[in-house]
């Protein structure tokens, strides 16, 4: 059981790999199946935005069209957000209360990109996140985990497949059906927001999904984290 308790602090020096990718990708799946591999954290970081949008949606700060960004932003530095991860899932507490499932509701799914793209919300979360990077290592994955996040990340992973995989992905993952069209809208406004959009860091490996299983994933991402470790060696 990895624990992780997180209220602040700087990012010590450890040893990164950093997931990014669109929705339904199969970043977190790999993300964990890799840490596993490697005796290193995972932290999906999509979860510290969602819950930022859990937020929002709770104390009235987002609208159809605008979002309150700063207060959105003070309410979550101002919550005790935990994560367990624990038989293969991940538990997120906001305040003592488990809210796992309500992460996932297609409410916030349609709220996030909007709550994330709001500078005020990234920058403390992305605080956050560098606070989590300790132990032996960490494997994140997320938007702009290489690119803003942690641009030293030893390995740095972009994951992509066709909308129509992700889409098949998502729904097989999340239990209920998810449409194309639901992601490529959230895809669409992660890739064109001003403060840190969803792109290919220039120094980041690409790995185009489609053709590949899960365990056939996980095995190259841990090939290339061992190949960027003996290149820093030669
Ligand atoms: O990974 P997941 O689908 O749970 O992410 C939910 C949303 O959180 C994304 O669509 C994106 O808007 C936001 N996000 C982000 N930066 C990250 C991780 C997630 O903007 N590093």
């Amino acid at each position: 059981m990895t624990q992780a308790r997180v209220e602040g602090g700087a990012a010590r020096s450890v040893e990164v790999i950093a997931i990014d990718g669109p929705a339904g990708s199969g970043k977190s799946t790999t993300a964990q199946g890799v840490a596993r591999a490697l005796g290193f954290t995972h932290v999906e970081s999509g979860a510290w935005y969602r819950a930022a949008a859990l937020l929002a949606l709770r104390r009235g700060l987002a609208s159809e069209s605008t979002v309150d960004g700063p207060a959105v932003a003070h309410a979550f530095e101002t919550c005790l957000m935990e994560a367990a991860e624990a038989r293969g899932t991940c538990q997120i507490r906001l305040d003592g209360e488990d809210v796992s499932a309500a992460l996932r509701s297609p409410e916030v799914a349609a709220l996030v990109s909007r709550v994330a793209a709001e500078p005020a919300v990234r920058h403390v979360v992305t605080e956050r996140l560098r606070s989590l990077a300790g132990g032996l290592g960490l494997v994140m994955d997320g938007r702009d985990i290489g690119s803003v996040v942690f641009p030293e990340a030893r390995l740095k992973v972009f994951l992509d497949a066709s909308v129509e995989e992700r889409a098949r992905r998502r729904s097989a993952g999340d239990g209920r059906d998810v449409a194309p069209a639901t992601l490529d809208r959230r895809d669409a406004l992660d890739r064109g927001r001003a403060v840190a959009p969803l792109a290919v860091a220039p120094d980041a490996e690409l790995i185009v999904a489609d053709d590949l299983t899960l365990p056939q994933q996980v095995e190259l991402v841990v090939r290339l984290y061992h190949e960027a470790l003996t290149q820093r060696r030669a």
